[in-house]
């Protein structure tokens, strides 16, 4: 089969190298350059979206903001999975909001704010502090604001104004003020649902950032209880979409009780991790889902970490004499702060995964030092 994925990054390239061996041919859509490319070469292999669409059985998304003509025309084509409207409420936090409030999944107090007095009354009715964060376009932590005080509200609504004037959406701008949650942690669940309504969850998934951008996952054993919660939350928004393929879900866990932060309708990098430490990883979950293949087996085959490597095209080749460990790169251009690879590392128990993980540290960036602290921390 022929897979078009839109976009042409990582994870169209992780794709691509998990779906070989099913004989699964994956192409990538660039949409800012209109061309198709070979995910894993980069290699151009033809222009046009309505080339792309004609030549795939099957057509996904890679990530959540793809213009919407170009999501209209694959939703046409009858092969857009998962569908635009999946595809829309990740990529746009007020039909997240309604999505997420439609399936009863608790999630943060919110307000959607337009105007100077939605704002204030955002203000006034949850109360600080809030955070903000651009409906549009938002990743990494990017289009986001922090309001404490009160005496800051005109700065921030200041800096707020500035960012909806320079945005070049076509669509309506707004603004999404969420309560602040004082979570004592963030996890996630990676999953996948199929044509039928089958749906597999991977175990939960603890993160750590670095400035707003993911730095380390940690897939460890046991939290029965919070993994059923977000199983049921998984697939009450998963069913609520009629979502096919692997979906992510953001958590805020807060003593037992988890909240969704946000959904990404695609394979997430918190689940990069299943490459080695699951039977079946994402990538390949992802496309069995969309092409109408049985989903595998998602059991954790060991405790397994991911750290991203932020900003560094080298890392040091001896990570690779370190036992269990395996390096992943992208292949794209160094940039301060972009995804350029990731590590994963495994070891058969908890206590060898900690042993391990002081082994790989010397050899990681400096930068993401304070979480690995923690990371290290947390396992002992
Ligand atoms: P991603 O790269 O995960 O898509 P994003 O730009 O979409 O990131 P969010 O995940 O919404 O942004 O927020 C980034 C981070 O900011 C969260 O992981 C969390 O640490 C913090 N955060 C977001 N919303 C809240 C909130 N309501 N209360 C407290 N912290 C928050
Ligand atoms: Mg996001
Ligand atoms: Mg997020």
């Amino acid at each position: 089969m022929k897979v078009l994925v839109l976009g042409a990054g990582q994870l169209a390239r992780m794709m691509s190298l998990a779906g070989t061996p099913l004989n699964l041919k994956v192409s990538a859509y660039d949409v800012n350059s209109d061309t198709i490319v070979d995910p894993v070469t980069q290699q151009k292999l033809g222009t046009g979206l309505a080339q792309a669409i004609a030549n795939a059985d099957v057509i996904t998304s890679e990530f959540e903001h793809i213009p919407y003509p170009v999501q209209e025309l694959c939703q046409q084509s009858g092969k857009f999975l998962p569908n635009s409207t999946a595809i829309k409420a990740g990529g746009d936090r007020r039909q997240e909001k309604q999505l997420l409030d439609k399936a009863g999944v608790t999630n943060a107090a919110y307000r959607i704010v337009v105007t100077e007095q939605d704002f204030y009354q955002a203000i006034e009715q949850l109360g600080l502090p809030l955070v903000l964060k651009s409906a549009l376009a938002g990743y990494d932590g990017k289009g986001q604001w922090r309001l404490k005080t009160q005496s800051d509200a005109q700065g921030v609504w200041a800096d707020i104004q500035q960012f909806m004037a320079g945005a070049d959406h076509t669509l309506p701008q707004a603004i999404v003020a969420e309560q602040f949650v004082r979570f004592d942690r963030e996890v996630s669940l990676v999953g996948a649902r199929n044509q039928a309504g089958d749906m597999v969850v991977y175990p939960l998934t603890e993160n750590h950032h670095v400035s707003g951008v993911l730095a380390v996952s940690l897939a460890l054993p046991g939290q029965q209880e919070l993994q059923q919660q977000a199983r049921q939350m998984f697939e009450a928004v998963a069913t609520a979409l009629d979502y096919v393929g692997v979906l992510a879900l953001e958590f805020f866990q807060v003593g037992d009780q988890l909240l969704v932060n946000e959904i990404a309708p695609r394979v997430h990098n918190s689940g990069h991790w299943t490459q080695q430490g699951a039977d079946t990883c994402q990538f390949e979950n992802h496309l069995r889902a969309v092409c109408g293949l049985p989903l595998g087996s998602t059991d954790l085959v060991r405790p397994t970490l991911m750290v991203n490597i932020l900003g560094e095209d080298h890392v040091s080749p001896a990570v690779l004499t370190l036992p269990s460990c395996h390096l992943h790169w992208y292949g794209k251009g160094k940039r301060p702060g972009r995804k350029m690879g990731h590590i994963n590392l495994s070891a058969t128990s908890t206590s060898e995964l900690a042993q391990r993980f002081d082994l790989l540290r010397p050899h990681l960036p400096e930068d993401e030092f304070p979480e690995l602290e923690l990371v290290a921390a947390r396992l002992k």
